[in-house]
């Protein structure tokens, strides 16, 4: 089965939205071995839109639409795509009395274009929609090569892929017909490009029984498996893929599935009853605000210190007069004297610390934009590297966070935390 995605409203063609409906339902096509043949974006221009659908059956038994279904004069996904398929529209009384109730809920009376979201193509069959007023559709159409399906979603991120996910995935695997089932398992690395993780894993596995996807949104950068076979068969196919592939990946992988950098050392030190103390400077918050994006992180983040002037470093977290002369903000000593002071401070188990250059100011030969000190304190001792890192100043604060949650993974785990690097390709 061959698939293509369009994607329609005004902001994704003039750059104000990124497309990121596409990539999440690309992703999920390719998990269930759909073969994805193209991803059109266009505006709210109905002569566009039907170009889109004309194209897109010339090359696909299955086209996924989202946007254009609002109740505005700019939302003409439902009469183009009647046009197309040169049928005509029928109003569906039960959605236009959900849509009235849920109007109603709120305490307002329905505008009456709103009921322009109760119109279907004539022989579409509707797809709820949980979490808003536009149900989409799902129509047959008549391409040169034969019946084309026609799935119709909303552009609202959040409606879309409940919807995708509950309706569409199911249905589609039920219309992609065969015996095999797929299956998927991902791999979350950090400390490796995307080309050496690619070369790393060459050769492992076979590609006529499996399918790789690399995946890179910094920090992540994932690896994902796709296996198939009969249904008595493809879970044991699946688990020898991920055993060769984790074998390879161990140096690297730091969680399985659909988890983060900053969940993984959440449910660590959860496990381990630990707590955590975090003194910024370069990363200005950005640690602890990736450690409290974790639910439940109470537990263990007991506060962050964002001392980013000398004054507050000395004040707040004790680092000496002495220390910051001799050996300035952004070294090694500082940094272990901050990851001290911020564990002592209120007595967590562990104190993390960064002091680094961001940039784009303020290097100096000794210390070019990008030096970065790291330092972890706890039971065991204070452990501290200075790193050399490479970008924009957000750059060099994510990847900073990155490492500097890294330390506290290893030190969980029992492993050197100053591990911790980067192999830049
Ligand atoms: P609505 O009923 O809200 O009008 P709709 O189906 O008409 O829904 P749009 O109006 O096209 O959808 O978009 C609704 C929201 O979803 C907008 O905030 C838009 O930026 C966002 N959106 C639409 N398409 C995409 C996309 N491809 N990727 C990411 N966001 C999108």
């Amino acid at each position: 089965m061959r698939a293509a995605i369009l994607s329609t409203g005004d902001e994704l063609t003039t750059g104000r939205t990124l497309d990121t409906n596409a990539n999440f339902i690309a992703d999920h096509l390719v998990a269930i071995g759909i073969d994805v043949a193209a991803v059109l974006v266009v505006g709210d221009y109905p002569e566009r839109i039907a170009w889109a659908w004309r194209e897109a059956m010339t090359q696909a038994d299955v086209i996924l639409s989202t946007g254009g279904l609002g109740p505005t004069a700019d939302d003409l996904t439902t009469e183009t795509v009647a046009a197309v398929a040169g049928v005509g529209l029928r109003m569906e009384p039960a959605v236009a009395d959900r849509i009235r109730q849920m109007f109603a809920a709120m305490g307002r009376e329905m505008p009456e274009n709103n009921l322009k979201q109760a119109m279907f193509p004539l022989g579409a069959e509707i797809i709820p929609n949980g979490l808003g007023t536009a149900p989409g559709f799902r129509l047959t159409l008549a391409a040169a090569h034969g019946p084309v399906h026609g799935i119709v979603l909303p552009g609202v991120p959040r409606e879309m892929k409940q919807m995708l996910t509950d309706s569409v995935l199911p249905w589609l695997r039920g219309a992609r017909g065969g015996a095999d089932e797929y299956r998927s398992h991902t791999f979350q690395t950090f400390g490796i490009s995307e080309s050496a993780l690619d070369e790393l894993v060459a050769g492992a596995l076979d590609p006529a029984a499996s399918r790789l996807a690399f995946r890179a949104a910094f920090p992540q950068i994932s690896l994902r498996v796709t296996v198939h076979g009969p249904p008595g068969d493809v879970d044991r196919r699946l688990a020898a893929a991920a055993a060769t592939l984790r074998a390879r990946l161990a140096p690297y992988c730091y969680g399985e599935g659909d988890t983060t950098m900053e969940a993984e050392v959440g449910r660590l030190l959860a496990a381990a009853g630990a707590t955590i103390a975090v003194a910024e400077s370069c990363s200005g918050g950005l640690i602890g605000h990736r450690l409290t994006d974790v639910p439940g992180s109470s537990r263990y983040l007991l506060a962050d210190v964002v001392a980013y002037q000398n004054a507050v470093k000395e004040s707040v977290l004790g680092v000496r007069a002495e220390t910051l002369a001799q050996h300035g903000a952004v070294s090694c000593e500082t940094a272990e004297e901050m990851a001290r002071g911020a564990r002592r401070l209120v007595g967590a188990t562990l104190g993390l610390a960064t002091t680094g250059i961001a940039g784009p100011d303020g290097g100096t030969p000794d210390k070019p934009v990008g030096t970065v000190c790291i330092a972890l304190d706890g039971p065991t001792g204070t452990r501290s590297r200075r790193y050399q890192l490479w970008g924009t100043r957000e750059w060099v604060k994510l990847l900073t966070s990155q490492i500097a949650l890294d330390w506290v993974r290893r030190a969980q785990l029992g492993e050197d935390p100053a591990a911790s690097a980067i192999l830049r390709r």
